[in-house]
C-alpha cells in the first residue's frame, strides 16, 4: 500500500468547484493585484486569530521578512531565536542586517526552551522569535515576561500553526505580530505562495501595510524603504475557500494523532508531547526514533511517506558560519535533528493507511 506524506488532490477533490469558481471570479474581475478577495482573507484571518489586524503577503517568509522591517530591526541588532526551524525564521534575520541568537530547545516539545531565553538578552537584543513549531505553540509565558521586561518586541513564527492555541491564546495574538504561511503543505495552504501577518498595535499594522508596498504613501512618495510583499488575489480567493475547512482539517489531524499515540504506545516509538497548555494542529506528526536513518530508507522502500523536520539545524549550517556556533552548542537540537521523523497526519488518511505505516515501523525495529 502506497501512502504519501501529504496528498493535497484529496484535499482538492472536496472543493475543487467551489476554488475553480473563486478563482474564475477574480480572473474574471482582473483585479490581478490586491482588491476585495485579499481584504476579505485579510479580515477572516485576523478574526480566526483573535486580532484585530491582519497582512497578507506574498509568503510566510516575506511575513516574518516584513515584520522585522516594520519593527526596525538591523544591522546593530540581535534576534533570539531557536536553531531547529525551517530555514526562513534565521534567514530573514540575517537578511536584515541583525545578527540571530540561538536558544536551545525544549526535547519535550522541540520549541525553544523559553527558561534558557533570558540568559540571551544584551544590550543590543530587539526581539525574540519563538517558532510554534509543528503545529504546538511556544511557552509564550516566560518569553513574554522576558520580553516585557527588556522592552523587545515578540514576532511569533506561527507558519506552522495558524489557530492552534496556548491556554487560549490563538498563535500569533500574544506577541507583538504573528506571522502564518499559506504554503500548500501548511494545514491552511494557497495554490501557491502567500502568507500573513497578524498584530494588534494599529500602528505596527499601518506600518506593515505600507512596508508591502515598497514602503510607499502616497503611491511613488518613499518614506521607508519596503519591499513587493503583497498577497495574490488568486491566492486569497483559494484561500477563501479553505478556510472555513481549516477547523475540520485540524481535528481530523488530532483525530489521526490520537490514533498514532495508542498504537505506539509501550514500543521504542517516542509519539510527540503535546504540553497541557497547548491546542496543537500537527502540521507535522513527528516521532522520535531509534535507527532514524535506516527507519527512513525503510518506509521509502515501501512507499510510505516520510521526512525530516529538520536534518541540520540552523546554527550548524554554511551560510551562518559567520556567527561562530560548532557542533555541540546546542545539544538538544542536535539531537532531535539526528532523531526525529515526521509520518503522514494528513486529515484524509484511512485507518487501512495509518495502520500501513504504523505495522511498517513496529516491523522494521522489532
Ligand atoms: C513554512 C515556514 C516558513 C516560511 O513560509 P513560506 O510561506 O514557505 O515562505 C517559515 N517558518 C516556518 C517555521 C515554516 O514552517
Amino acid at each position: 500500500m502506497q501512502v504519501p506524506l501529504l496528498d493535497l488532490k484529496a484535499q482538492y477533490a472536496t472543493i475543487k468547484d467551489e476554488v475553480l469558481t473563486a478563482v474564475s471570479e477574480v480572473l474574471e474581475s482582473q483585479r490581478c493585484i490586491g482588491g476585495p478577495k485579499v481584504a476579505e482573507l485579510e479580515g477572516k484571518i485576523a478574526a480566526v486569530s483573535d486580532c484585530k489586524f491582519a497582512v497578507g503577503t506574498s509568503s510566510g517568509t516575506d511575513a516574518i521578512l516584513n515584520s522585522l522591517m516594520s519593527l526596525d530591526i538591523g544591522s546593530g541588532d540581535e534576534v533570539i531565536t531557536t536553531p531547529f526551524t525551517f530555514f526562513s525564521t534565521v534567514g530573514c534575520i540575517a537578511r536584515t542586517g541583525a545578527k540571530p541568537v540561538f536558544v536551545d530547545i525544549d526535547p519535550q516539545t522541540f520549541n525553544i526552551n523559553a527558561e534558557l531565553v533570558a540568559s540571551a538578552v544584551t544590550e543590543k537584543t530587539k526581539a525574540i522569535m519563538p517558532v510554534h513549531l509543528f503545529g504546538q505553540m511556544a511557552d509564550m509565558d516566560p518569553i513574554m515576561e522576558v520580553a516585557n521586561k527588556h522592552n523587545l518586541a515578540v514576532i511569533e513564527d506561527a507558519a506552522q500553526s495558524i489557530t492552534s492555541t496556548y491556554k487560549g491564546k490563538k498563535a500569533g495574538s500574544i506577541g507583538t505580530v504573528g506571522c502564518f504561511s499559506f504554503f500548500p503543505s501548511k494545514n491552511l495552504g494557497g495554490i501557491g505562495d502567500g502568507g500573513c501577518v497578524v498584530t494588534n498595535d494599529e500602528q505596527l499594522y499601518n506600518r506593515l501595510f505600507v512596508m508591502r508596498n515598497h514602503g510607499s504613501k502616497p503611491k511613488y512618495y518613499h518614506k521607508y524603504v519596503g519591499g513587493n510583499f503583497r498577497l495574490d488575489p488568486l491566492q486569497a480567493a483559494a484561500l477563501l475557500v479553505k478556510l472555513p475547512h481549516l477547523n475540520d482539517w485540524s481535528e481530523a489531524r488530532r483525530r489521526n494523532a490520537a490514533y498514532y499515540d495508542k498504537k505506539f504506545e509501550g514500543t521504542v516509538v517516542q509519539t510527540p508531547y503535546i504540553s497541557p497548555d497547548c491546542v496543537t494542529i500537527y502540521n507535522q506528526y513527528c516521532v522520535r526514533v531509534p535507527r532514524r536513518d535506516e527507519l527512513l530508507a525503510h518506509l521509502k522502500e515501501n512507499n510510505i511517506g516520510c521526512e525530516v523536520y529538520y536534518p541540520v539545524p540552523m546554527h550548524l549550517q554554511e551560510c551562518f558560519r559567520n556567527l561562530g556556533y560548532k557542533e555541540g552548542d546546542m545539544p538538544q537540537a542536535e539531537k532531535a535533528a539526528k532523531e526525529v521523523m515526521a509520518i503522514p497526519i494528513y486529515p484524509e488518511l484511512t485507518d487501512e493507511m495509518k495502520d500501513c505505516v504504523v505495522d511498517t515501523i513496529l516491523t522494521f525495529l522489532g
